[in-house]
């Protein structure tokens, strides 16, 4: 008997179900019950905090690699309101604060400056993400982006991000941040809906919306992508696909489409559960926009560039999620960022205070440092697959190892299930397989984790609340 049956036939019931799903003549909506989070990244060894600066510097003082694609990701942990959606809420905006925070933000760059790891580097993309990154005035952007651009070796085609709202896209804000060189915005939009927009906590209505996107596309100078969200509570299927058409009347490059999550601990949660406002569509229902989406955006010929990220323009490249996600570096800046370098990853302090203390005392500002186990390339090459609906175990056998051909049986009754059609040697994910991707990724790891590793448990942690 091959290992991978063996694996099989020791699940229970329980965790076939979780991971393989139940054969249904409606795939979409009954193959599983929930939806997973995905652990790229399982197995690491922590590394204790007394030891953290010593690993730190002496990967920083490693030869870099010019030929090796790499990312840094800035964070600016602020925002001027809490979205009632949102699990990433650290601090609220406050300009004195923003000031002090950027004067440590440079001094870390400045501190990178000197790393023989960052000299010896190309930088293809940088990405400013939040928290909301447009909320620093002109003053402080203006001079975060001026150390960046004189500190970090940028690559001639360097993507820049700036991570913005819709209320941030004014003449004053725009100029700053293309007189430094940002060539892509990524506007969180969420809907078009004024009432549904409002409810979430969003200022703008959606003339505002519209007249500000317009006017950041005036510019000409970056790629224009925005943001929407799918089941929030009041939305429609048709009200969805009312933001569709909208988005798509507009001078943008690309948008990028999100189920929502309701999180255990969220004000959603609680204003639902409250009868504050309607319940958000049930995972089921989800599937269905995602569907109607899908065939919507094929029509107008939309690119796919990942399973929740479509190109409407060949302008859009998406350098820093594609890199993110396939296991380049990324090497982090500000509170609460994280980043990967060879086979550490990192994450920076997420308390404000602690984050300026640390650069203060001219160390780098690690909250968890972890060495990960054999596999991390693995799995990001995994992820990279399924981020592209689709996977090819021979291609990732050839690279890593023969055993895991044997996950052919596992793509085999997906295939079954409804969840891929078998194309040569590529397996592509059909809409209910792009609907369940995070659920097919995580089992993927799980189970080369089981034939590689000899690991033993499984990951039972869903990714949201809602039914
Ligand atoms: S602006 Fe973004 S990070 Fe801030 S609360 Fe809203 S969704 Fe969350």
């Amino acid at each position: 008997m091959s290992k991978i049956r063996e694996i099989l036939d020791n699940l229970s019931t329980e965790q076939y179900k979780m991971m393989i799903g139940e054969k249904s003549c409606q795939p979409l909506t009954e193959t599983f019950s929930k939806k997973r989070v995905v652990h790229p990244g399982a197995n690491g060894q922590m590394v204790p905090p007394v030891k953290q600066q010593e690993i730190w510097l002496e990967y920083m003082q490693r030869k870099g690699d010019k030929s090796k694609k790499k990312a840094v990701y800035i964070h600016i942990p602020f925002c001027s309101q809490i979205c009632l959606y949102c699990g990433f809420f650290q601090n609220y905006s406050n300009e004195e604060r923003e000031t002090m925070y950027v004067d440590r933000l440079i001094k870390q760059l400045l501190m990178a400056k000197e790393y023989r790891y960052v000299q010896d580097s190309v930088i293809n993309a940088v990405f400013f993400g939040g928290g909301t990154p447009s909320t620093l005035s002109p003053y402080n952007a203006d001079r975060l982006l001026k150390t960046m651009n004189e500190v970090l070796p940028l690559a001639n085609d360097c993507e820049i991000t700036m991570e913005a709202r819709v209320h941030d896209l004014v003449d004053e804000k725009l100029q700053v941040w293309f007189k430094h060189g940002v060539n892509r915005i990524s506007v969180g939009v969420q809907s078009f809906d004024t009432a549904i927009r409002q409810s979430m906590g969003r200022k703008d209505d959606k003339e505002t919306v519209i007249e500000n996107l317009k006017r950041a596309a005036s510019y000409n100078q970056a790629v224009l992508i925005i943001d929407l969200i799918y089941g929030l509570p009041a939305q429609s299927l048709d009200n969805f696909v009312n933001d569709l058409k909208i988005a798509d009347s507009l001078p943008i490059d690309g948008m990028d489409l999100y189920q929502l999550n309701v999180f255990e601990q969220s004000a959603l949660k609680k204003a639902i559960d409250n009868g504050k406002i309607p319940p958000a569509a049930t995972t089921k229902q989800q599937a269905k926009y995602l569907e109607a989406a899908i065939s919507y955006l094929d029509e107008l010929g939309y690119k796919r560039l990942s399973v929740c990220h479509w190109a409407k323009t060949n302008r859009e490249r998406s350098m820093y999620n594609t890199l993110a996600k396939s296991g380049a570096d990324v090497i982090p800046f500000g509170s609460g960022a994280g980043g990967f370098v060879g086979d550490i990853s990192m994450f920076l302090n997420r308390d404000l205070q602690c984050y300026m203390n640390a650069i203060d005392e001219g160390k780098w500002p690690l909250m968890v440092l972890t060495k990960e186990a054999g596999g991390k390339v693995l799995f990001k090459d995994i992820q990279a697959q399924t981020e592209n609906c689709m996977v090819n175990i021979q291609k990732l056998a050839q690279v890593y190892s023969e055993e895991l051909l044997q996950l052919e049986e596992v793509l085999n009754i997906w295939v079954e299930y409804g969840l891929f059609e078998k194309c040569g040697h590529t397996y592509k994910m059909t809409i209910a397989g792009q609907f369940w991707q995070n659920n097919i990724t995580q089992t993927i790891i799980e189970l080369t984790q089981q034939l590689l590793m000899g690991k033993k448990s499984f990951e039972v942690q869903p990714i949201a609340a809602q039914g």
